[in-house]
């Protein structure tokens, strides 16, 4: 493939600095695009071009604001194969799955544009209280400001949309710094949005390094509101740095799924094996641990092994591949490390763990000790341990040994069981006969513990990107 240039978008135009960085394809390492670092002055010209734009943007209507956002969602569906392929050539999904994210995209810039028409505040009761008689109050919600959207690599259109279309729906400006080994979709999507008729400097895009620019966000006094998705150690340490700024976290997870005794097998294989192993497990919701109950489990380990040996493994761009690379050999390497580590602990590897460079075979590990990284910690690789249970109760207990909190699932025919999991796994969402890993882009959607703090999804996010104002009127 021929390397293409990508420059920033800083308002409204292309900037190229004098540090181009190639970026790769992570499977076999072809350069695919030349992206350029942004300096202090560029970072600087996107905040005062969102600070500018930020005041166009407010004035828009609602209806204006739904307009360019449904626009966007048409002009996406229409380049759809070209984000896709961007898509699965920087992070290394497969393409059938970067086909997925487009879509799953253009549904979330669709809920956007809905969310601007039905961004409402409220009429407050103020003579509820004795001193509030002849009052009459409402609220209006106003948009913050300028919002730092920083994105991860894993979903780089889709988790960027998430914060960009109800940052825009809700009259908000935008500096977006997405990923440094996945940066062109962001790009791509900026472009999108200005073909879209998108007011100059109300969606910049900056890359580079990500300490550099995420500190410099994150100090501006020019930026309201940060939200971040990624990794926990970079989230607590914008939300010790942001002081009185918002900020929302939507960070990672070692996602628990139950098989319990009466489960569907074959429902839940069929759940669990992408559940697992999607994007090599590069999924904040991955399915990592499954306990499943002692009259199930030799079945269903045997079974999902089975599966797990079956997945093609090979380029993201071959429409066969069901399984590619890491996003790095070092990610590659250190999940291969954990793998071991588990073994070496007394594990029980029942199939794959083989690596090829940035590549590794599905792992499925059985009678994992829990106190292990590939059962602490989350492994962000194709990686599901499986350990028996007797007890719901002990299998809700293992469930919640861990210090995050995103989601969690269960398969079961009774509705008893599934409630009482419901009710006392403490997590953001818990499905019932489903995978931790399911996601539809309008339901609300983050976690409790180190998993974060704050909700996305559309009517979810706008809320936390805009401010209730109080206006009182004493008649
Ligand atoms: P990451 O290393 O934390 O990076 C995420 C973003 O933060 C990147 O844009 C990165 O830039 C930037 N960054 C790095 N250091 C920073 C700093 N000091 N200040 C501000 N920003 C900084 O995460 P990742 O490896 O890309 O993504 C994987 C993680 O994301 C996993 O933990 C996964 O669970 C989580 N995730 C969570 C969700 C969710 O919705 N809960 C969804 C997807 C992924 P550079 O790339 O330039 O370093």
């Amino acid at each position: 493939m021929k390397s293409t240039e990508f420059p920033m978008i800083i308002g409204g135009r292309e900037v190229r600095s004098a540090q181009p960085v190639t970026v790769s394809i992570p499977f076999d390492g072809e350069p695919f695009a030349t992206v350029f670092a942004a300096s202090a002055d560029h970072l600087e010209r996107a905040v005062s071009a969102a600070t500018q734009a930020a005041r166009v943007m407010r004035d828009l209507t609602r209806d204006e604001r739904s307009t360019i956002l449904r626009r966007a969602h048409s002009l996406l569906l229409e380049r759809k194969e070209e984000f896709a392929r961007t898509i699965s050539s920087e992070s290394g999904k497969p393409l059938r799955e970067g086909r997925i994210e487009v879509d799953r995209a253009a549904s979330t810039l669709l809920f956007s544009s809905e969310e601007a028409h039905r961004l409402v505040g409220e009429v407050v009761p103020m003579d509820a209280s004795p001193a509030g008689k002849g009052r009459f109050a409402i609220t209006v919600r106003e948009p913050l400001g300028v919002i730092a959207a920083i994105t991860p690599f894993n979903f780089p259109l889709n988790l960027s949309v998430h914060k960009i279309g109800p940052a825009l729906a809700a009259g908000n400006a935008v500096v977006h710094k997405p990923a440094s080994a996945t940066p062109v979709s962001a790009i791509l999507l900026a472009r999108l949005f200005l073909d879209a008729g998108l007011p100059d400097g109300a969606l910049n895009v900056v890359t580079g390094s990500g300490g550099v620019i995420g500190d410099f966000l994150v100090d501006h006094p020019g930026i309201q509101m940060i939200t971040f998705t990624g990794s926990a150690d970079v989230g607590l340490r914008i939300r010790q740095r942001a002081g009185m700024k918002r900020v929302t976290l939507e960070l990672g997870n070692n996602s628990a799924l139950i098989i319990d005794a009466d489960a569907d097998l074959d429902d839940a294989l069929a759940r669990a094996v992408p559940g697992a192993y999607a994007h090599s497990g590069q999924v904040c919701i991955s399915v990592q641990r499954i306990f499943a109950h002692n009259r199930v489990f030799d079945e269903f380990a045997g079974r999902l092994a089975q599966a797990a040996r079956a997945l093609s493994i090979g380029h993201p761009l071959d429409e066969h591949t069901a399984v590619s690379s890491l996003i790095t050999e070092t990610e590659a390497v250190r999940v291969e490390e954990w793998v071991n580590e588990a073994v070496a602990a007394g594990a029980r590897r029942m199939s794959g763990g083989a690596r090829s460079r940035a590549t590794l075979e599905p792992v499925v590990l059985t009678n994992v000790p829990p106190r292990t990284r590939v059962f602490q910690q989350e492994a962000f690789g194709p990686v599901a341990g499986i350990n028996s249970y007797d007890s719901l109760d002990q299998a809700i207990a293992a469930v919640n040994d861990s210090p995050y909190g995103l989601q969690a699932g269960i398969f079961t025919r009774d509705l008893e069981r599934a409630f009482r999991a419901a009710r006392e796994v403490h997590v953001g969402g818990f499905l019932i006969n489903d995978v931790p890993q399911f996601r539809v882009d309008q339901m609300p959607y983050g976690g409790v513990k180190l998993s974060g703090a704050g909700r996305e999804g559309p009517r979810y996010a706008i809320e936390e990107m805009t401010e209730p104002k109080l206006i009182s009127w004493r008649g």
